[in-house]
């Protein structure tokens, strides 16, 4: 009898999940999906907001995968550091990488280095209870924080600015861990800052999300009329142009109102942070369109006083030993999703940081494809190593889906404690004590 194919996946947000259940779906392959984190999910758990229920039920749909017969978690261990991509390419007949665009862009800009200068990545893995975020630094620093920036104009940016701008009743439901409320709740913010370099329409925001800013119980929104008008003239979507541009204005007309400030800022760009030891004020120059659409320096500049800044302008992968990469473009080197027969890739680390969570499905879709046509052509190595002893080999505290399902579970009971349907535990080693009662 002719084996299943077996092939490693490398992350498990949903592009390896979507990628993993395509090749399980007629029994034609067995799959193990590894996974740097004692967890599944990736991005859906650990970075679409924690106010956004619908999306981020999308877990519940992806959990579901598992149930498929021929697959496995990985958990808990970081391919590249525990195990080789060369060592998974010799155990399994195709290794599949989906393992994201975690890293963030940098300004490049003077005093980006400094103290309260941090990048979306870092501070929405904080709010989501990512076990690897900095605690200690958000902990002890937002309590002192009154004026924030975001820099960008992405669904991120407006992500990152409605959780500081939020009430900890507005936030109450959500599946945050309680130090982020505690800190959340214990910031003195009166300002929260927008910037982006172009205008409303250029923007890659959802007007959806837009919307979301001016729904805000305790924030009013102040909109800074520069870069409104002839605004839609350089858009490429007049439609979704104007109906942004709508929004913006319409926030221009509402009375003034206590509490919290979210200020939009269009044509604004940062050139420097300053301040000493930690920031305490970003500068921005002013620019203007060119008649060809382009942008230009207008050498107006602004001193906006503010001591978190946070950068939102993308997020890119970075390389794996042995694996074709493109620095410039922060993805691997592939050709519809094949980098070399028997290695793919899907997801982020292949097209980079776009689309919604349902494109990664057409796209591991098209990966799995090229993976079937090799395989037809006869084009696959064939593997020689048994993973299970080389993982216990090296003793790997691995988590298997048990293991999750028992976090899972914790999750939820934690959840009922306080009201609500989960809250994420975000300790690593209380996730890996919580796995072995699975
Ligand atoms: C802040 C934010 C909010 C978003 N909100 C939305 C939204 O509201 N709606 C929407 O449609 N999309 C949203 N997205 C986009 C969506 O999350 C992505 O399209 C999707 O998660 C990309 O899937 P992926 O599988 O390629 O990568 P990821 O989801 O990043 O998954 C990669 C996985 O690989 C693992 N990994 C990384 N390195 C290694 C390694 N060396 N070894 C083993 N495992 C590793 C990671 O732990 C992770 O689990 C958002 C993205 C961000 C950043």
């Amino acid at each position: 009898m002719v084996r299943p194919l077996r092939v490693a996946v490398v992350g498990s947000g949903p592009s390896g999940m979507y990628a993993a259940s395509e090749l399980v779906s007629d029994g034609q392959a067995e799959v193990d999906v590894f996974d740097r984190l004692p967890v599944p999910f990736g991005l859906v758990r650990y970075g679409v907001a924690p106010d956004h229920f619908s999306i981020r039920s999308i877990r519940d749909t992806l959990d579901r995968i598992w149930d498929q017969p021929g697959i496995r978690f990985i958990g808990n261990v970081t391919v590249g550091t525990d195990v080789q991509v060369a060592e998974l390419r010799e155990a399994y007949d195709a290794v599949i990488l989906t393992y994201g665009a975690s890293a963030d862009r940098l300004l490049g800009i003077p005093g980006e280095s400094l103290t309260g200068c941090v990048g979306a990545t870092d501070f929405v893995a904080w709010y989501c209870g990512h076990p690897d975020a900095n605690r200690d630094f958000f902990e002890s620093y937002l309590p002192t924080v009154s004026h924030a920036a975001v820099i960008g104009l992405g669904n991120v940016a407006v992500d990152v600015a409605r959780i500081l701008a939020k009430t900890a009743e507005e936030l109450h439901a959500t599946d945050m861990p309680v130090h982020v409320r505690k800190t959340l709740a214990a910031m003195a913010l009166t300002d929260i800052h927008i910037l982006g370099r172009r205008g409303p329409a250029h923007a890659t925001w959802t007007t959806k999300e837009l919307r979301e800013l001016g729904e805000l119980e305790n924030c009013a929104m102040e909109v800074d009329p520069i870069g409104l008008e002839s605004e839609a003239a350089w858009s490429t979507d007049q439609r979704v142009a104007t109906r942004n541009v709508e929004v913006v204005r319409s926030w221009m007309d509402r009375p003034a109102s206590s509490g919290r400030k979210l200020h939009l800022h269009f044509l604004t760009r940062p050139i420097a942070v300053a301040g000493t030891n930690q920031v305490s004020m970003v500068q921005v120059e002013r620019t203007a369109f060119t008649q060809s659409g382009g942008l230009a320096s207008t050498g107006e500049v602004l001193d906006l006083p503010v001591e978190f800044l946070v950068r939102s302008i993308g997020y890119r992968g970075t390389g794996l030993p042995g694996v074709a990469f493109n620095d410039d473009s922060g993805t691997v080197v592939q050709n519809e999703g094949r980098i070399e027969p028997g290695l793919y890739a899907a997801g982020w680390i292949k097209r980079g940081p776009s689309g919604i969570i349902g494109t990664n499905k057409k796209d591991a879709s098209e990966t799995v494809a090229t993976l079937l046509a090799d395989v037809q052509a006869g084009g696959l190595p064939t593997s020689t190593n048994e993973i299970d002893e080389l993982l216990s080999s090296r003793n790997l505290e691995a988590v298997t889906i048990a293991g999750w399902r028992a976090i899972d579970r914790a999750e939820r009971e934690l959840g009922t404690q306080f009201g609500i349907d989960r809250m994420t535990i975000s300790d690593r080693a209380s996730m890996i004590e919580i796995s072995t009662l699975g």
